[in-house]
Order: C-alpha cells, then sequence, then structure tokens
C-alpha cells in the first residue's frame, strides 16, 4: 500500500507562491461518483485518496496524509481587464501525485471553503457546477482533447446561497498542471523577477523538461505554450466548444482545458455563437476564441520578455515573431482538424473554401453542428442516402450543391470510401454534453436529489464516438422549448 502518494513540489516553491491552508470541512459529505479508471491510470488505488476513503477525502474532511493544501496565488485579466489578485478562492491544490508512467499530476478540489483569495466569496461551489464540470471534462477526455480529468464529486450536505439556496459540491480534478498565464502575470504585476523566473523553471522542469536543452528554455516555452494553445483551440472548433470565459486565469500553461464554467456545446451553428450570461460583448464567442487565444498569449510573452532577452526592444522583436507564428500553426491545425472532418485525408488549397462554405450554409440554415457532422460522415459517395441530412436544412439546394463539390471533392481521395467514413467519425461524435441535457440532470440532482439523470449521461459520453443502441435521444437537438440560451458560471 502506497500510503505517501503526494509529492508536494508547488509547495515547495515557498510561500510567496500560495496560502498553506486546509479545506474546510462540511457537515455530511457523500460520494457522488468515482472516477476508477483514472484512478487506476494515476496509480491512485492502492492510495489513501482511493474510493475506499470515499466521501471524506474527497469532501476535503480528511486530508490524505503526505499532503500539503495549499491555494495557489495567480492574477488575470478579466475580460480583458486586469485583477491584480485573484487566486484559489474557492479551491485548494492538494499536491501533486507521480503517475506510473512517471509524469507529474496535480489534484485539485474546487469548492472547499474560503482562502486568503475569496474575497467576497463564500469558497463553495454549487452542486449543478460540479455536475458540469464532472461530465464536460470527462466528454472532453473521451473525445480526445486535452483537458482537466475528473477524479471525484461528492454533495457537502451543506447549503450554498445563490440567486436562491442550491447543495453544495465539491469536484476534485486533475491536471497536468493548475499553472495558468494569470501565475505569470501575478509576478509580473508585483515586479518580482526572482520568483518569476523559478516559476518558468518550475513549469519547465514539470511540464517541459525536456526545453531544458533548449538554447533559450525560456522562449521555448513560449513556443510550447502558444503551440499547445493553437492545438487545443483548434480541437474546440471541430468540436463547436465554446470555453466562454477564456479570461487569462482561466488559461492553462499545459495546454489543456481548465476551468469549466459557462462553457457549452454549440447546438445551432451561428459562427459568432455565445452562451455565457456574462460575456455581453462577444468577447468569447466560438469563432473569436483563436483571437483570445493569441490575446492572451501576448500578455504571456510579456511576462516573460525580460527572460527572454535582456535588451527589451530585442525580447520583444523575437516574441512578436513567436506569437505571429499562432497564427499559422492554429490555421494549420484547424485545416487538418475539418479536413478529417469532411473526410479528407490529402490536403488541397481548394479545401480551405469548401470547408467555410458548409459552415456558411450551416449558418444560413441555423442547423445542429454536430448533428450535421454526424449525418455527413453517414453519407456515401452518391447521393442515395441524403434524406436525413437534407431534412436538416431549409435551403435544400444550398446544401445539394455543396455536397457535389465535396462528392467531387472526394473522388481525389486515395483512400477507400469504408476508410473514409471510418476517419469521419473518429472525428465526427455522435454525443457530446449537450447544454439542455446537462441543463435536465442539474435540475434532476438540485430540485429532486436525483442524480441517476446524471450517471445515466455520463455513462453515454464515455463513448462518444461510438453509436449505443437505444441511446437515440442524447444524439437530438434540442426541441424549441428545451434550448439552453444562457449558461452561467454559478459562483
Ligand atoms: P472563475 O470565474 O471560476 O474562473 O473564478 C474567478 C475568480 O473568482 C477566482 O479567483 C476564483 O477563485 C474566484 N471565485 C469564484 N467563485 C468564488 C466563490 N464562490 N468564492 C470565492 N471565490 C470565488
Ligand atoms: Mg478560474
Amino acid at each position: 500500500m502506497k500510503a505517501h502518494p503526494f509529492k508536494n513540489s508547488y509547495y515547495d516553491l515557498g510561500r510567496d507562491y500560495y496560502q498553506s491552508i486546509k479545506p474546510i470541512p462540511v457537515q455530511n459529505p457523500e460520494l457522488i461518483i468515482f472516477n476508477q479508471v483514472l484512478s487506476d491510470e494515476l496509480g491512485l488505488s492502492e492510495s489513501a485518496l482511493s474510493s475506499t476513503a470515499g466521501a471524506a477525502v474527497f469532501a476535503g474532511n480528511h486530508v490524505p496524509e503526505g499532503a500539503e493544501p495549499l491555494a495557489m496565488a495567480y492574477s488575470g485579466h478579466q475580460f480583458g481587464h486586469f485583477s491584480p489578485l485573484l487566486g484559489d478562492g474557492r479551491a485548494i491544490l492538494l499536491g501533486q501525485v507521480v503517475s506510473p508512467g512517471g509524469r507529474s499530476f496535480d489534484i485539485h478540489m474546487k469548492g472547499t471553503g474560503q482562502t486568503a483569495f475569496s474575497r467576497n466569496g463564500d469558497g463553495r461551489a454549487a452542486l449543478g457546477p460540479v455536475l458540469r464540470e464532472y461530465l464536460v471534462s470527462e466528454a472532453m477526455a473521451r473525445m480526445g482533447v486535452p483537458t482537466t480529468r475528473a477524479l471525484a464529486a461528492v454533495t457537502t450536505g451543506e447549503d450554498v446561497a445563490r440567486e436562491r439556496l442550491l447543495p453544495g459540491g465539491i469536484i476534485t480534478r486533475v491536471a497536468a498542471s493548475f499553472v495558468r498565464i494569470g501565475t505569470f502575470e501575478y509576478f509580473l504585476a508585483r515586479g518580482d523577477r526572482t520568483s518569476l523566473a523559478r516559476l518558468a523553471d518550475y513549469v519547465i522542469e514539470y511540464q517541459y523538461p525536456h526545453l531544458k536543452q533548449a538554447e533559450n528554455p525560456y522562449l521555448a516555452l513560449l513556443d510550447a505554450v502558444i503551440e499547445g494553445q493553437a492545438a487545443l483551440i483548434a480541437q474546440w472548433m471541430q468540436l463547436g466548444f465554446i470555453h466562454g470565459v477564456m479570461n487569462t486565469d482561466n488559461m492553462s500553461i499545459a495546454g489543456e482545458t481548465i476551468d469549466y464554467g459557462p462553457c457549452a456545446f454549440m447546438d445551432h451553428y451561428a459562427h459568432d455563437r455565445v452562451y455565457s450570461s456574462i460575456d455581453h460583448h462577444g468577447r468569447y464567442a466560438y469563432n473569436n476564441q483563436p483571437n483570445i487565444g493569441l490575446w492572451n498569449l501576448s500578455r504571456f510573452a510579456e511576462c516573460l520578455l525580460h527572460l527572454i532577452d535582456e535588451d527589451e526592444a530585442a525580447a520583444v522583436e523575437i516574441a512578436r515573431d513567436r506569437l505571429e507564428k499562432f497564427i499559422s500553426s492554429y490555421q494549420e491545425h484547424w485545416l487538418a482538424a475539418m479536413r478529417a472532418k469532411l473526410g479528407l485525408n490529402s490536403a488541397l488549397d481548394e479545401d480551405k473554401a469548401l470547408i467555410e462554405e458548409l459552415l456558411a450554409i450551416m449558418a444560413g440554415s441555423n442547423v445542429d453542428f454536430t448533428m450535421t457532422f454526424y449525418l455527413l460522415s453517414r453519407l456515401d459517395r452518391d447521393a442515395s442516402n441524403d434524406a436525413a441530412i437534407l431534412a436538416l436544412f431549409d435551403h435544400t439546394e444550398s446544401f445539394t450543391q455543396w455536397s457535389d463539390k465535396w462528392r467531387n471533392r472526394l473522388a481525389q481521395e486515395p483512400s477507400d470510401d469504408d476508410e473514409r467514413k471510418a476517419m469521419m467519425r473518429g472525428v465526427n461524435p455522435v454525443y457530446i454534453p449537450r447544454n439542455h441535457l446537462i441543463e435536465a440532470a442539474i435540475r434532476a440532482a438540485e430540485d429532486h436529489g436525483d442524480l441517476s439523470v446524471f450517471h445515466a449521461l455520463h455513462e453515454v459520453l464515455q463513448q462518444p464516438y461510438d453509436f449505443q443502441p437505444n441511446k437515440e435521444a442524447y444524439m437530438q437537438p434540442p426541441q424549441p422549448d428545451e434550448i439552453v440560451h444562457k449558461t452561467f458560471c454559478g459562483t
């Protein structure tokens, strides 16, 4: 039995980086779900974090032996405005565990009570957002998107006051790192260059150890974070995922999707779709995500300037050049991803126009994003099987015109049609965590204490790319009266 799974490498950085604080115990914790598969992957199953320890550990009532819990300090640009002091106001980093594969992972609990960073908040999380993060982050992982994972969720037996009283919950999540762009900004804002350099060294050591050999490891770090975000945001776009709060404190240094708040998968396609109730100007709209990615990375580059070159003008020049690479890298990832969605193995110059034309037609007919690509991946080389997809479109003739071009393009593909279909089915999910399904799971749990709806949805989302018998209801776009128009952070 491994009694001490914890390594406390972030704790070892010292008090400038966090507040040392334990989770505040809750009244009556009950385990909702424990992720056995993830626990096994992390090598935790024999440890004090296993399901046998159950609710007490995942509620924060029992701190596992060897852990040095802490609330991380960070700043952040929220909707473009700098907040010098954010930090874990309702979360605790328990520490790091090292997987059997030798990789280090952060174990982080959200909803664990007030910390020095809580400002006016209660430090707690309502059950709804906990279930939402559990469902969406695990679905993202199953779809192959870099993301924090969900290890466990509990109810606390205590109410939290939001617009009304709601049952409280805590989610335990796992990431390659919970260091954010905002963590770097925190030290830049304080003019603490020594701590900033140590933070960069820490990230290189644990996330990007191969960069230690680079001629300029800090510049290599900038490159790696840029590349990670370019790849990540392209994957979001490919799936119709809208993060909703891409503040710099919600952007991971490890290239993973973090901090699931008012996030949503788009139902009916619109380039500028927004769900978040607080995103009044569409800053974090679907099609603005790559721009915001670059904006955030520019804030990151500013933190590293003095480490890149002592001569500031030279550093700015170098950083600008690297940031420009984000645009071309993102475009490449996006094109590759969208080609795959259309079943194109080879690359032709005209593909971009073909993809954009489809998206424009989709927007014109207000069709469901996921359903369109799902049905597209079931089409044949001839139009014999087109009825279902045609039924989606208001303007069927524009889709027919487009599909003629698409089929002509497919004719230039070297792969056979079965390969083409297999490729499309591997990237066009059948099931996504649809807003209205998540909402139904939350309503049942919060209003009636019924977790069965959550569990059933979670089960289906374990295999997002595989058609599952008798699960048609989970594929369907919302009925007009089921559409969720706004999503909330629930903070
Ligand atoms: P988020 O919108 O979840 O990214 O949070 C932004 C900031 O607000 C972070 O510093 C959070 O820790 C803090 N925060 C959000 N909700 C609460 C809460 N209920 N209590 C204390 N701090 C909170
Ligand atoms: Mg956050």
